[in-house]
């Protein structure tokens, strides 16, 4: 078993390190929120004051972390202290440059590491079936398994370092333009008095079929379990889409990459999070009637 330390014990990261734990591994965990601190405890993680004193003795060094600027903060406090031969991942939401910045930094201190973003959301941390898109050498990847096993119900090499975040930004931009599209088709169809369950019957067994409306239904009824159906309580919410939405766009931009749906998509989901970012992202089609 390994020595594990988790840093970032939020929403996500808190359910990764007890399914690490009931694993059998040894998790020394890092959170400067004391409410995270305190059910990481009684999840069975060793909480540690600081990072750089989590780190110390890891083998493997996971961060879970709001953003970009935050995990290029912590790898600049932690890779000095990290122990000779550690493997760090980092399953963060961040920008592809940000990834292939981080795994350079990593590899100046001699370290191995791998950018692993997920898809899956909370209820895929706490079921320890979320989906690890990995970026970095054939070497790293196959020596992380064992740590990704327990968090994951699907773990897929990508390529290169950064490879992992260009996969996780390329599908949430087709999930929003998806959730629009779906979004549009129910409004239309109710102005052309074609009932919510007739219309689902028909795209779920037809061309049109995607997790936007089989999962994510955005009308009540058809799909009890969607957001829908409970105010647009999320799910996924509208912030974390825009903040995914951006990064793609910063992708977008930095490869003069031609992404009209994607652009279009992007400018929605912000105008909406200005006033509705913890609704379910599922909740745009409200803006379409
Ligand atoms: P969160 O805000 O709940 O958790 C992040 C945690 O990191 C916080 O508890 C914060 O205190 C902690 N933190 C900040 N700086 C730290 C540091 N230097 N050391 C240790 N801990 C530190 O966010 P989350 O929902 O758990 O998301 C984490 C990442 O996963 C984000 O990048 C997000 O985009 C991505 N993600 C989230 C979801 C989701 O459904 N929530 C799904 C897929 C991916």
């Amino acid at each position: 078993m390994t020595t594990i330390a988790f840093l970032g014990l939020g929403h996500m990261g808190g359910p990764m390190a007890a399914n690490l734990v009931k694993a059998g591994h040894t998790v020394h965990g890092f959170d400067p929120v004391p409410a995270a601190v305190e059910e990481a405890k009684a999840n069975g993680v060793n909480v540690f004051p600081a990072g750089i004193e989590a780190v110390a003795g890891a083998e493997v060094i996971i961060t879970m972390l709001p953003n970009g600027a935050l995990v290029k903060q912590c790898y600049a406090e932690i890779l000095p202290v990290a122990q000779t031969g550690a493997l760090l991942i980092d399953s963060s939401t961040i920008s592809v440059d940000d990834a292939r910045e981080v795994n350079r930094l990593a590899a100046d201190h001699g370290l191995a590491q791998l950018d692993a973003p997920v898809s899956g959301g909370v209820k895929g941390a706490v079921a320890g079936t979320l989906a690890f898109m990995v970026g970095g050498t054939d070497e790293a990847f196959a020596s992380a398994q064992s740590t990704l096993e327990p968090m994951a119900g699907k773990v897929i090499h990508c390529g290169s370092p950064g490879a992992g975040q260009a996969a996780k930004v390329c599908n949430n931009m087709v999930l929003a333009v998806q959730q629009i599209a779906i979004g549009e088709a129910f409004v239309l169809a109710e102005k052309l008095g074609l009932a919510d369950q007739a219309l689902f019957d028909v795209i779920t067994g037809a061309t049109g079929n995607c997790w936007s409306v089989h999962t994510n239904c955005p009308v009540p009824g058809p799909v009890p379990a969607s957001p829908a159906n409970n105010d647009f309580k999320p799910g996924f919410a509208t912030a974390l889409m825009n903040k995914d939405l951006g990064l793609a766009m910063d992708a977008v931009r930095s490869t003069s990459s031609n992404a009209p749906l994607g652009s279009h998509a992007a400018q929605l989901y912000a105008r909406f999070a200005e006033q509705h970012s913890d609704l379910d992202f599922s909740a745009i089609i409200q803006t379409l009637r």
